[in-house]
């Protein structure tokens, strides 16, 4: 789970973290009193939406009086902002950050992320900060520094002071450097985040060091034991088919082509996703529907798959191990039902290939079912260059 910049500061400040002055905005009126209670010669007004990448695309603004604080607050609410991250599409923004302006002298990278190779947490450092990092790796790689943290002893002083040393801190704010770097290890243990990344940490004229930004992401999987994180969920910046399915207990991710698929284990789903492409189709989706596949949840899956028309055919690969293929089968039947008044139709073509426990039974139920448009694909192959086929031709 992704939160607000603003709510990443509150976390982090929680934990030591420096972080600059700020207060969220909903509302110019509330900008503007809000930049009169931090109360700086220079607030900086920054838009806030689930993706990096604002302040080249203008939603990081610096207001010298209250007149400016108004007029970026009125530019900035509503728009939708266009960044390297968003798509196309962008993000609209609800919301804004009222910060005090830093007296930036440099500005760093720092991160903590999980290094699956290792399976360690690794601190990651660079003295080019404000850029993309993927871009610092690809074309300056000398300049990444890695400090990789035993779970047991948690992230030695050493290695802190090492970091700072290498990316150059200067030597008045080495300790405030350390001990920033120890409050987000701090902050990314405790929270269970898959990443914490400050970019750009900054060192000011004063030589403070404070991180000018904020960015956690959650292991989904551990948000059970925080609810003061779930509590900062922001539904309007999640894709709705995600969170419908989520909530159906179906792993599914957005991938914005035409072709979508249903298949159970995420291996299997992976491997499908890739088969599409090598069929020369664009695949709608990634959706695991995991091993209990009740006709509901099959039923549930082809809905959220055709909401929204942008799904112009359906993949179903399944495996049957430790769910059965007549159950799948009968989901299939089911969601006609309900999709379509007659159930007799589904409203793309569907290419349907099974194996695996109760097989037959599954092949039968579809044969004997009333749906016109379903096509049985005697291998996953076969069945992939089938439905990227007919979906070329209904286009
Ligand atoms: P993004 O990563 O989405 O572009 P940042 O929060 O990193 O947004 O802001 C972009 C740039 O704006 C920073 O690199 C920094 O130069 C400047 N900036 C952001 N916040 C402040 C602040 N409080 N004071 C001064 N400058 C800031
Ligand atoms: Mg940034």
């Amino acid at each position: 789970m992704n939160i607000h910049e603003y709510q990443s500061k509150a976390v982090l400040k929680a934990y030591g973290v420096a972080v600059p002055e700020g207060l969220p905005a909903f509302t110019v009126d509330e900008a503007v009193e809000n930049a009169k209670k931090i109360g700086t010669p220079v607030v900086v007004v920054k838009a806030q939406i689930h993706a990096g990448g604002r302040g080249k695309a203008g939603g990081v603004k610096l207001a010298k009086n209250l007149d400016e604080v108004k007029n970026y607050a009125s530019e900035l609410l509503g728009k939708t902002l266009v960044t390297h991250q968003t798509g196309p599409e962008g993000k609209k923004v609800g919301r804004l950050l009222i910060e005090a302006g830093s007296n930036i002298k440099k500005e760093y990278y720092l991160s903590f992320v999980i290094d699956r190779q290792t399976a360690r947490v690794v601190m990651m450092g660079s003295e080019e900060g404000g850029m993309e990092i993927e871009k610092v790796a690809a074309e300056m790689p000398e300049k990444i520094f890695k400090e990789y943290i035993d779970p047991v002893v948690g992230l030695a002083p050493f290695q802190a002071t090492r970091m700072a040393y290498n990316i150059n801190i200067p030597q008045p704010a080495i300790r405030k450097a350390t001990k920033l770097m120890t409050c987000l290890y701090n902050a990314f243990v405790g929270k269970d985040c898959s990443l914490a990344e400050i970019n750009p940490l900054v060192v000011t004229a004063e030589d403070d060091v404070i991180a000018l930004d904020a960015k956690l992401n959650f292991d989904d999987s551990a948000l059970f034991r925080h609810p003061d994180i779930e509590e900062l969920r922001d539904e309007s910046e999640e894709d709705p088919k995600e969170r419908r399915a989520a909530e159906a207990g179906l792993n599914y991710v957005n991938l914005g082509g035409d072709v979508a698929c249903m298949v159970n284990g995420a291996g299997l789903a992976m491997a499908t996703v890739d088969i599409i492409k090598h069929y020369g189709g664009e695949p709608a989706n990634f959706l695991d529907v995991g091993g209990d596949s009740s006709p509901e949840k099959i039923a549930e899956a082809f809905q959220i798959m055709l909401d929204g028309g942008q799904a112009k055919g359906i993949f179903v690969n399944i495996f049957g191990g430790i769910n059965r293929c007549d159950a799948v089968a009968a989901g299939i039947v089911e969601a006609a039902k309900i999709i379509s008044d007659d159930g007799k139709s589904l409203p793309v073509p569907v290419v349907v290939r099974l194996e695996g426990t109760n097989v037959e039974q599954g092949r039968k139920i579809l044969q004997d079912s009333p749906i016109a448009n379903v096509i049985m694909a005697p291998t996953m192959e076969g069945g992939a260059e089938e439905i990227v086929k007919r979906v070329k031709a209904a286009k």
